[in-house]
């Protein structure tokens, strides 16, 4: 039984309505967390209200179990189902309406093990959403989609925060990477963080620990690509190798899990919200933590017009609160928080809350998946087993286009993921042709010659990409749903080409036999990397939030998450995401000490 999980108080403490807590903070992922970790740290009286249950995620998780000891050797229940890429394209909106299941789950739930994260993810008849296709992967728990992130923790460099200036596209973010450095380097030291440094200035280092070992055909493709000019890397995880100060975690053994399951790290050395930031947070005595607690509107002092709190729904009873604090700091993930942020209507901020620019909603950007390349390396058929399973990443390949050079065809860049070797249940299984033992044999022979990746690419932020909210479908909970008008533009579809047709290029000059080049771009949403719907900026016209993601219109209201990012770039946001709000609650502490909220 985990520590803090009581089943006689699932829900956590219980919030003193009568109180008006230092600040009160929304969500409880990476930027959720973070918020109240930095804010307690300070000595803040901090209440987090989280939408989800709080899960005894061990339980859940089971890491060590083996296929064999599951009933269906991790899989679903038949009688519930993940959407898939046809029915993300094909079907009406809401997805899961009218379909004949007892749970709809998002597409990540129809991965291997999947059965461990279901109750992680929401399920997709409670929370509709409505518009145009997108593949909304959402978790619904303290931690949020911590509990299950592929890990990938990479730092932005100014070739993001300044890259209008480089190519005269969009928005610079207000600030520069020496802005966010010491924030960065908190979060590595505080959290752990595995790689291998490589000095490059578009992929700045981290402070890193032990990096995960290359397999031999990865060292291979480092080799070829360094004679191109680009670098392999091993994957830099959000994962303590060497151990951190933390009695909730513990460092990488390298069991394997990683490779085998959805996500989520039961010894918990792959960071989550809970382990690495709440429960440490809860032990200053500063932090009270309300699950269940589903914030539907961020509520106004008419006279003032700053922030006074944040009305939630019990999601057991539906009874609905209000809970107040000095300050409301939001971070209940990118889309959530617009959807909040527009749901906040008041007379004061008819058009919701922060919103005097219209901008809340928009300029909502991400990654975009689907072309890579898969191949085998011939030197690697039929050799001995190596022990390659057990790494809770495989390698990064980092952007190499629009950096000296201009691209005639697209702005941005693109990185890839990717991973090789022997694990447990090898590639080969699904490629190999016939039956018996000649089909054994095969698989045998070929299981650790096959190493893929795929590529994540900037998607533009544009005005014209938004969130709005539904004008008739609602949540379980009477909550107007999100609606989506977002397409992927030209530059995307160019982006698309080029990263299939580099990744084959990079395979071949490798030596490395291709099997498969990926050209299909993945529908929108799959990266689960969204951004951009509350940006940052100087101009009060064109952004929604100051250079410390404070509302230019409310000063005690913060957002926290992705949604004030300005651009995409095309690394993984998580680590940025709390360097960020670091940096912010850490200036937010200072303006509550001094009385100047
Ligand atoms: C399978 C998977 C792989 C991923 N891989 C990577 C990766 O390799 N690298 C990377 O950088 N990122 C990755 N991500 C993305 C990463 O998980 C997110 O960037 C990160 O979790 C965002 O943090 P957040 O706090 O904004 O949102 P979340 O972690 O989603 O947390 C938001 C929380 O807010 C709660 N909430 C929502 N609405 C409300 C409300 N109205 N009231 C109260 N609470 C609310 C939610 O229940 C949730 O707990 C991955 C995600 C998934 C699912
Ligand atoms: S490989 Fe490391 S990070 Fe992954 S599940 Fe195992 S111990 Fe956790």
């Amino acid at each position: 039984m985990s520590l803090f999980f009581s089943p006689d108080r699932p829900n956590g403490n219980d919030v003193d309505l009568k109180r008006v807590y230092d600040a009160i903070v929304v969500g409880s992922g990476a930027a959720g967390g973070m918020a109240a970790h930095v804010l307690t740290s300070h000595g803040m009286k901090v209440l987090l209200l989280e939408a989800g249950k709080k899960l005894n995620i061990n339980k859940e998780l089971k890491s060590m179990e083996w296929p064999y000891d599951h009933p269906r050797r991790g899989d679903i229940p038949p009688d519930t189902h993940a959407l898939n890429r046809n029915e993300y394209n094909f079907r009406p909106r809401p997805y899961a309406k009218g379909m004949p299941y007892s749970h709809v789950y998002n597409y990540v739930e129809g991965w291997n093990s999947a059965d461990y994260s279901k109750n992680i993810v929401v399920d997709e008849k409670d929370n509709p959403y409505t518009g145009t296709s997108y593949a909304w992967v959402r978790a619904r728990c303290l931690g949020g989609k911590t509990n299950i992130w592929g890990r990938l923790a990479l730092r932005l460099s100014d070739y993001d925060f300044k890259a209008k200036s480089h190519d005269g596209y969009g928005e610079d973010w207000p600030i520069s990477y020496q802005d966010l450095a010491p924030y960065y380097d908190k979060v590595d030291l505080y959290l752990g963080i595995s790689g291998h440094k490589e000095n490059l200035p578009y992929l700045p280092d981290s402070i890193f620990q032990r990096a995960i070992r290359l397999t031999k055909s990865e060292t291979m493709l480092r080799e070829s690509l360094a004679k191109m000019g680009r670098v392999l890397t091993p994957y830099r995880a959000g994962v303590t190798t060497d151990g951190v100060k933390n009695k909730y975690r513990s460092r990488c053994f390298g069991r394997g899990a990683c490779e085998r399951r959805t996500g989520g790290c039961d010894i918990h050395a792959a960071f989550d919200s809970p382990t690495g930031l709440i429960y440490p947070a809860l032990d200053t005595g500063n932090l009270t933590l309300r699950t269940n607690a589903t914030a539907y509107e961020i509520t106004v002092d008419p006279d003032s017009g700053r922030a006074r709190g944040v009305a939630f729904i019990d999601t057991d009873t539906g009874k609905a609160y209000e809970a107040r604090g000095k300050a409301v700091v939001v971070a209940a993930s990118t889309l959530e928080s617009a959807r909040l942020l527009l749901l906040s209507k008041s007379k004061t901020y008819p058009n919701g809350i922060g919103n005097s620019s219209s901008h809340v909603g928009h300029n909502f950007c991400e990654h975009l998946m689907g072309p890579g390349v898969t191949g085998i390396v011939k030197d690697l058929v039929g050799k001995a087993r190596t022990l390659d399973d057990g790494r809770p990443g495989g390698f990064y390949v980092p952007r190499f286009r629009n950096l000296k050079e201009r691209n005639p065809n697209f702005i941005r860049a693109y990185g890839f993921e990717g991973s090789s070797g022997n694990t447990m249940f090898p590639q080969s299984a699904f490629w190999a042709k016939g039956f018996g033992s000649s089909y054994k044999k095969q698989v045998r022979d070929y299981a650790g010659a096959f190493i893929d990746m795929g590529g994540f690419g900037e998607v533009l932020a544009r005005y014209e990409n938004y969130v709005d909210i539904d004008p008739e479908v609602k949540d379980k909970w009477g909550v107007p749903a999100l609606r989506f008008h977002y397409k992927f533009g030209d530059n995307e579809k160019k982006m698309a080409a080029d990263m299939s047709d580099a990744a084959r290029d990079m395979f071949e000059q490798a030596g490395i036999e291709i099997v498969e080049v990926k050209h299909q771009v993945q529908t929108e949403g799959w990266s689960i990397h969204e951004l951009g719907t509350a940006r940052m900026g100087t101009d009060p016209k064109t952004s929604v939030l100051n250079q410390f993601q404070q509302s230019h219109d409310v000063k005690n209201l913060l957002v926290v998450d992705g949604s004030s990012h300005v651009s995409a770039s095309c690394h993984n946001p998580t680590w940025t995401i709390m360097a960020l709000a670091w940096r912010s609650c850490d200036h937010l502490a200072d303006q509550l000490r001094k009385g100047e909220i």
